[in-house]
């Protein structure tokens, strides 16, 4: 650590965990944004003892990881379909001939037979799954991928796993250990206060309100700036209606192409003051330590991710804040898409049989297809990608050669239905919603302390700086 990383000493429970690692152990390692979880699979393949693979939910997050860890010497790299095919080639070629000591895929990437030969021929010394909330978060990220963690571990012949997040409560830490299937295995939770984060909350009324509120904090504050909102033609609104007074964020999103992601992500990356607009996927694992606010333009679906998201500002530790501009109507939007998110058994049923009956249609347009025939064009409405990767999941259908398309396997079964169990996630799903609700209309308990019980601690002293402790100082 010291000769490669030039670090001298440990933080919170890294040494812990690296002792649990050297004892042959898996398990699963929670620690706040920024505290230094990948440190443990960089140590590890700076032994040089074998592959190190690293599941990742996002490809920004990865090509920036990927980067950073061959910054520090090591033979890293990474797969995804931003790299040209020729390239991702010749990297899979380095990875079977043993030139790579650390490798970053998303889990999507298993789906690829040359890919699961040779990674399965490699067989990796450490199997390490960042960001591992995914797993049990599934209806917010959207990462169905992420359930199939236990099967690829499996695949893989169960190797020795390091689990990373920096948000899960007690149950949720339960949940990533058995969906990975590691029995006896450790599980290191580190305090998740930060004490450099002010947590505010301001109620407003509509967009317009709202956009009036982003213009007032960017003025407060002039560096970096991260603005989450879960639409992209809100993103775009809000771009338009800043750009009238004279600011211009940037704007990035899932949609925008491979390399106008990889620009604007060094942009962001590059400069002190950078404001960006965003869908909250955006920031993910990103190493900016010096984000000054995290600005919400509605209610997160579940305190988990606001933490996550909010989580990204102060990582260098000097002061910075995070900010949610409440509406009450965002509630009843969020319902909605908890309830797009999970489609019930009939609706399931229903895109396997468009499949089956219409294989040349499916083949030419796709999901599009689908999405017309069942007819909505909600764009918050996931239900068709969600029934394709559950069908996908059980077996019912196989990618079709063109990526575009699926092809018919087999009829669901009544017991792949019954494992949907629609009803039971959308109740989770929304009391995860209300809790978030109650903690934003809430203003008389500090912020900080709320969030740290939620995710099971019992902390000692408020932490003095949001609005709901600066307003129990001014009364008394
Ligand atoms: P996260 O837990 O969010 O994944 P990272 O692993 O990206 O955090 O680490 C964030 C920063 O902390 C990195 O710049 C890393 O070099 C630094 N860091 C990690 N461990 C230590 C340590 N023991 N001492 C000092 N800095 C560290
Ligand atoms: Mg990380």
């Amino acid at each position: 650590m010291r000769a490669r990383f030039s670090l001298t000493e440990f933080r919170g429970r890294q040494e812990i965990v690296l002792n649990h690692m050297l004892g042959g152990r898996s398990g699963l390692m929670v620690m706040p944004t920024g505290g230094g979880k990948s440190l443990l699979y960089q140590l590890w393949a700076a032994r040089g003892e074998g592959l190190v693979l690293v599941l990742s939910p996002l490809v920004s997050l990865m090509q920036d990881q990927s980067d950073q860890a061959r910054q520090m010497g090591l033979r890293a790299t990474c797969l995804n379909a931003t790299v040209s095919r020729d390239e991702r080639q010749q990297r899979l070629r380095a990875v079977a001939r043993g030139e790579i000591d650390l490798l970053f895929v998303t889990p999507e990437r298993f789906r690829q037979e040359e890919f699961r030969e040779v990674i399965k021929a490699r067989r990796p010394v450490l199997l390490a799954v960042d960001e591992a909330h995914c797993i049990s978060a599934w209806g917010h990220d959207f990462r169905p991928d992420y359930t199939r963690l236990g099967e690829i571990r499996e695949f893989l012949a169960n190797p020795q796993t390091i689990a990373l997040t920096a948000t899960a409560t007690p149950q949720v830490q339960k949940e990533i250990l058995k969906e990975l299937r590691i029995s006896d295995g450790f599980c290191e939770v580190d305090s998740i206060e930060r004490p450099e984060l002010a947590l505010n909350v301001h109620e407003c009324y509509g967009l317009d309100e709202k956009i009036r509120a982003v213009v007032g904090l960017r003025f407060q504050n002039p560096g970096a700036v991260l603005v989450y909102g879960s639409l992209i033609s809100t993103l775009h609104k809000v771009a338009d209606e800043l750009g009238r007074m004279g600011l211009e964020p940037m704007i990035y999103h899932g949609q925008l192409r491979g390399g106008d992601r990889k620009r604007l992500l060094r942009e962001f990356q590059a400069s002190p003051d950078a404001f960006m607009l965003a869908t909250p996927a955006f920031g993910l694992g990103i190493n900016k330590p010096d984000i000054r606010a995290v600005i919400h333009l509605e209610l997160p679906l579940a305190i988990e991710s606001y933490f996550q998201e909010v989580g990204r500002a102060g990582r260098d530790g000097q002061p910075a804040a995070g900010h949610l501009l409440y509406d009450s109507d965002d509630a009843t939007i969020q319902m909605d898409f908890i309830k797009w998110g999970n489609p019930d058994a009939g609706f399931v049923a229903s895109v396997y049989r468009l499949i089956a009956n219409n294989p040349q249609r499916v083949a030419q347009e796709g999901a599009d297809y689908l999405r017309e025939q069942l007819n909505f064009y909600n764009k918050r409405d996931f239900r068709v990608e969600t029934s394709l990767n559950l069908l996908e999941k059980w077996g019912c259908l196989k990618p079709a050669q063109n990526r575009l398309g699926f092809e018919a396997e087999r009829e669901p079964t009544s017991e792949d239905l019954a494992q949907l169990k629609t009803e039971q996630r959308l109740r989770v799903q929304n009391t995860k919603l209300h809790q978030m609700l109650d903690w934003a209309q809430k203003t008389d308990e500090c912020r900080m302390v709320r969030i740290q019980q939620y995710f099971g601690e019992t902390p000692s002293a408020d932490c003095g700086r949001c609005d709901a402790c600066a307003s129990k100082l001014k009364n008394s």
